[in-house]
C-alpha cells in the first residue's frame, strides 16, 4: 500500500531507523492503512485460514475444554468468558453453541472480547449475535472475575523486536532506508540485562526475538487466573524458546518479503512460549503440547466420525481434509502448540499436563 510506505519512509527520514515492533504495529494496526484495521483477511478468499475457520470441531473442543475447567473449579456463578483476537468471531460462536448443553454455563458467563480492529469488531458482533459483548482494547481492562480465556493466533500478531548477539552484547535489528527504500540494518551494540538469560544458549551472530506486549498480556491473564480462578488456552505457532529470525509476511496464502507490502500483507512472528509461561506466574502453566495431540486427547476423531455420519460426497471429503489439516504432523498438528494457564490449586485443562 503506497500510503503506508510513504508514511514510513517520511518517518524514518525524519527520526531515523525504527524497531521491528514499531514497523509491525504500524503495518498491522495503523488506523487508516493498517492490515487488520482495514480488512477481514480470513478464509479462502483472504490471505490465510485459521483453525476455527477450517472446522467447527476446533471451537467445539475448545469450548468443552473451558467448560470442563469451569465445572472442575466449582462452577463459579459469575465469570468472564474471553477471547483475545477473535478474528471473524467463528471460534467464540462455536464455543457458545457447544456450551449451551452445559447447565448454568451461559447464565454465569460474561462475554469479553479483546479486539482493536473496528472492522473485525463489527464482524464479531454479527457472527456471535449476542447483545451483551464487552469489547476491550487490551486485556488490562478485563473484569476482576474468574477468567476462562482462549487466544488462537493472537500472540503471533503482537509486535516483536529482534536482537543479534555481538560479543556479550546485542545489536537491535532495525528498519531504515537504503537508496530511499525500506531496508533492514543493525543498531549499535548494547548490553541488555533482559537478555542476560540468553547468553548461555546463543553464540555471537545468533538472533533472538522478544515480544514485550505478549509478556504484558500474559502477566495480566496470569494474575486474573491466579487471583480468581479460571483457565487460559494459548494456541499458536512457535516453540518453547525463540532462536533465529521468524518474522514473516503472508499475502494471498503465500510468503512474501515483510518490507515489500507495508499494510498490505499479514506480519507475524513465532511465539516464544517460555516467555509467556514465565510472565503468567504465579499462575501455573501446562507443558507445551502439540495442537494435534491436544485435539486428539479431547476426542476430535470421535467428533469427526459423528459429524461424518451426516455427510457424503464433497462435503465428506472436505470434512476429512479438515480433520487432517487440524491434527496431522505435516499440516497444523505439530507446528501449532497449546499452552494452558491455570491456578496452582487446580488441575491443568483437559488435554494438557504439567
Ligand atoms: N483468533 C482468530 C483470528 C486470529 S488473527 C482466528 O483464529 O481466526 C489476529 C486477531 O488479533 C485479529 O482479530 C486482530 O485484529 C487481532 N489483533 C491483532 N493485534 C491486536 C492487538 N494488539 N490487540 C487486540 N487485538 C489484536
Amino acid at each position: 500500500m503506497k500510503g503506508l510506505r510513504d508514511h514510513l519512509i517520511a518517518r524514518i527520514s525524519e527520526g531515523g531507523p525504527i524497531t521491528l515492533a514499531d514497523y509491525m504495529a504500524t503495518c498491522l494496526m495503523h488506523p487508516e492503512y493498517g492490515y487488520y484495521a482495514t480488512r477481514d483477511p480470513f478464509g479462502a478468499a483472504g490471505d490465510f485460514i485459521t483453525a476455527p475457520e477450517i472446522s467447527q470441531m476446533f471451537g467445539e473442543l475448545i469450548g468443552l475444554c473451558l467448560a470442563q475447567c469451569w465445572l472442575d473449579q466449582g462452577a463459579p456463578d459469575t465469570f468472564a468468558l474471553a477471547e483475545a483476537g477473535p478474528g471473524r468471531g467463528t471460534l467464540m460462536a462455536d464455543i457458545l453453541r457447544v456450551t449451551r448443553g452445559v447447565p448454568g454455563f451461559h447464565a454465569a458467563a460474561e462475554l469479553h472480547l479483546i479486539e482493536t480492529s473496528p472492522i473485525l469488531r463489527k464482524a464479531q458482533s454479527k457472527t456471535i449475535a449476542r447483545p451483551d459483548i464487552t469489547f476491550h482494547e487490551r486485556v488490562d481492562t478485563l473484569p476482576e472475575l474468574p477468567l476462562y480465556l482462549v487466544a488462537n493466533e493472537f500472540f503471533d500478531a503482537l509486535p516483536i523486536r529482534q536482537f543479534e548477539r555481538d560479543g556479550d552484547g546485542w545489536r537491535e535489528r532495525l528498519i531504515g532506508l537504503t537508496d530511499g527504500q525500506l531496508a533492514f540494518g543493525l543498531g549499535g551494540p548494547t548490553a541488555l540485562p533482559q537478555l542476560a538469560h540468553r547468553l548461555s544458549d546463543t553464540k555471537p551472530g545468533d538472533l533472538v526475538e522478544t515480544c514485550a506486549p505478549a509478556e504484558a498480556a500474559t502477566a495480566v491473564i496470569g494474575a486474573r487466573i491466579h487471583a480468581h480462578g479460571g483457565a487460559g488456552l494459548i494456541i499458536d505457532y512457535g516453540d518453547w524458546r525463540s532462536l533465529g529470525d521468524t518474522f514473516q509476511a503472508v499475502k494471498d496464502h503465500a510468503a512474501t518479503d515483510p518490507l515489500a507490502n507495508p499494510g498490505g500483507a499479514d506480519l507475524t512472528a513465532h511465539v516464544d512460549f517460555e516467555a509467556l509461561a514465565r510472565s503468567a506466574a504465579p499462575a501455573a502453566h501446562s507443558r507445551l503440547t502439540a495442537q494435534g495431540v491436544f485435539l486428539e486427547r479431547l476426542g476430535i476423531t470421535q467428533r469427526a466420525q459423528a459429524l461424518a455420519r451426516n455427510l457424503d460426497g464433497e462435503a465428506l471429503e472436505n470434512h476429512i481434509a479438515a480433520h487432517r489439516r487440524l491434527t496431522h504432523a505435516t499440516e497444523m498438528g505439530t507446528l501449532f502448540k497449546v499452552l494452558g494457564l491455570f491456578p496452582k490449586t487446580a488441575n491443568p485443562p483437559p488435554g494438557l499436563e504439567t
